[in-house]
Parts: C-alpha cells; structure tokens; sequence
C-alpha cells in the first residue's frame, strides 16, 4: 500500500521484494499495527517524507535473508528507530531518539504497510515468546515510545492518561504492574471509552473536561490536541509534570502562569532509544500485556486509517498480512 502524494488515499500496488544492503535484514512481514503518527504521515502534518513511501513502524515478520545477530526463520520486530549515524551531539551522550541524521521506518525508509521489508539489523528487536504476531506489533512503538513517555513521567503515583488508544491500553497495564494508579480521560461523552479504559485498568475514567477526583502526580498526552495540556495541568498536584506523546499536536492555547506555577512543567518524548526498546520489552516478558484489536487486511489498510482518524478504533488496529 503505497503512498504516492500526502493528503492521498493509499494505492495499492505491485512493488519489487526490496533488496536488503550489507546489514540489512530482509524481513517477510507478518502483522503491522497502525499508529496515529501514520495518519500525521498521511495527512501531511509531518513534512517532506520520502515519496512515494510504504508506511508503517509496528512491523512483526520473519527473517528470510540474515544479518547481524538474526538468522533465517527468526520472529523480529522494526520500531521507529530505524537508522542514526552514531557520531553526533546527541548520540554520543546516550540520546539516540534525538540523532540530528536518525532516520525512522515508514517516514524516511520504507516501512511495513507491505509484504517484504528490509532493516537495519542493529535496530531491529527479537520479541518475547508468548506473544503471536499481532500481539508484539502495538508493542513497538504504542508499547516504545509510551514507555519512554512513563519513565519522563518519573515516579508519579497518580498519572492521568489523556486520550486512551493504542498506547495507553498498554501502559496502563505496566504502570498498575509498578503499583501507581491510572486515571484515564476520553473524550466527553465517550462512554464505551471510558469502559475500555476501566477494563484494561485504569481505577477512574471519565471526559477529558472533568475535575479529576484526586491532584495528578503526572499526566501524558496520547490525543493530539492542544487544549488536552490545560486540562492536565489545571489537574496537576505542585511539581508534577505533562509528558507529550505524540509527534504532532494542535496549537497549545495560552493559558494563566498559576497553572504552571508550583514547579509544574511541560515536556515533550520524542521517538526512542534502543534502550527504551530492550527495557520494554524485559517488561513484557514479565508482565503479559493484553492488548484490545480492531484487525484489517493490508487491503483494508485505508479504512484502518480512516476509523483511527475518526476515533472509531478501540484498542488497536493491525493490519494482518502474511497469509
Ligand atoms: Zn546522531
Ligand atoms: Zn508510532
């Protein structure tokens, strides 16, 4: 599924096996999950990606043709990370996810909304055992980056999650496993949402307009929405923090300094480290995450995206491909 132009519905078409370079693993895809940075991708909030680009950065598949530490017949997964050049400012003081040069699957390097793909062995992941193909691909980057997003959370107690998708349905399940609690806010009105949000874990859900019934500790933005980050602050306990998730948000409006006074701060989590990755995963193979999926063909991989943009997916949705 081929994107030729942003702002474009996905083509499907016939495209060659990709050729995988020294270093290169050569991957037969089984299952990719969606992520809303997909949409930012397609809809063109994210800008000049390569053209025409497969999509797609939760890949799970097969390796066909080896490299590095992984052999034929082997289960791996590609995150978002897909490249970095080792050598500048930011990668040479242990913050990868900031590489002035990084490249990321599915944005700069074609991705996994296809049959075949080819990565970078070093930033390539094997996966707990226990978890089938569509299990491990949310992992890889809702489970990644929210991970990421949790530890900048420090160690907050009270966490709100505002928006409860992808990413939140398996962060909640790790935070309870450390013993804080979740309030998760959707939006108004949403109550299957806010079901959801209760079944996975969270003790309170209610619309992201509400008063929370405790002060947060911490809160992290999974919907892209601006206004989301003065909610969360007016529910922020003093010196608590707003970790924002996502690649993209609407404007943040202006808002009066005593909401951010008390030490109270905003900040950003962008992509990821090899080590947020390898930690993450050390926890799920301790802690067995369950994961809610809405699953589509690659065919379908336009309607996937369209019920994600309206908000009409609950959980995840992940597109299955190997036959
Ligand atoms: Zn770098
Ligand atoms: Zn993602």
């Amino acid at each position: 599924m081929v994107l030729r132009r942003q702002r474009e519905p996905l083509a499907l078409a016939d495209i060659a096996v990709p050729e995988p370079k020294a270093g290169e693993v050569l991957i037969r895809i089984e299952a990719c999950a969606v992520c809303r940075t997909d949409l930012h991708i397609v809809d063109g909030e994210l800008h000049e990606p390569k053209l025409p680009l497969v999509i797609g950065h939760q890949i799970v598949g097969i390796v066909e043709q080896g490299a590095g530490q992984f052999r034929p017949g082997d289960r791996v997964g590609v995150p978002w990370l897909g490249w970095t050049d080792g050598e500048c400012r930011y990668c040479t003081t242990g913050r990868e996810n900031l590489c002035i040069r990084a490249r990321f699957t599915g944005y700069t390097i074609d991705g996994g909304y296809a049959e075949y793909c080819v990565a970078d062995a070093r930033y390539c992941f094997s996966l707990p055992d226990g978890y089938s193909a569509e299990e491990a691909s949310p992992l890889l980057c809702a489970g990644f980056i929210g991970f990421r997003a949790l530890r900048l959370a420090g160690d907050a107690q009270r966490i709100g999650f505002y928006g409860f998708g992808s990413s939140a349905q398996i962060l909640v399940q790790v935070a309870r496993a450390e013993g804080r609690e979740v309030y998760a806010f959707t939006r108004d009105g949403d109550e299957e949402g806010q079901r959801f949000a209760r079944a996975m874990g969270a003790g309170w859900a209610g619309g992201a307009g509400r008063r929370a019934p405790e002060e947060l500790d911490a809160a992290i933005i999974f919907a892209p929405v601006g206004n989301l980050v003065i909610a969360a602050l007016r529910n922020l306990a003093k010196g608590g923090v707003v970790v924002c998730a996502g690649i993209h948000m609407s404007d943040i409006p202006s808002f009066p300094y005593e909401l951010l006074w008390g030490e109270r701060s905003i900040r950003s989590v962008a992509n990821l480290t090899r080590d947020d990755g390898r930690q993450f995963l050390e926890r799920a193979r301790r802690t067995r995450i369950q994961t809610r999926r809405e699953v589509f063909t690659l065919e379908q991989a336009n309607e996937a995206l369209a019920r994600l943009r309206a908000g009409e997916i609950v959980g995840t949705a992940v597109l299955r491909i190997a036959a």
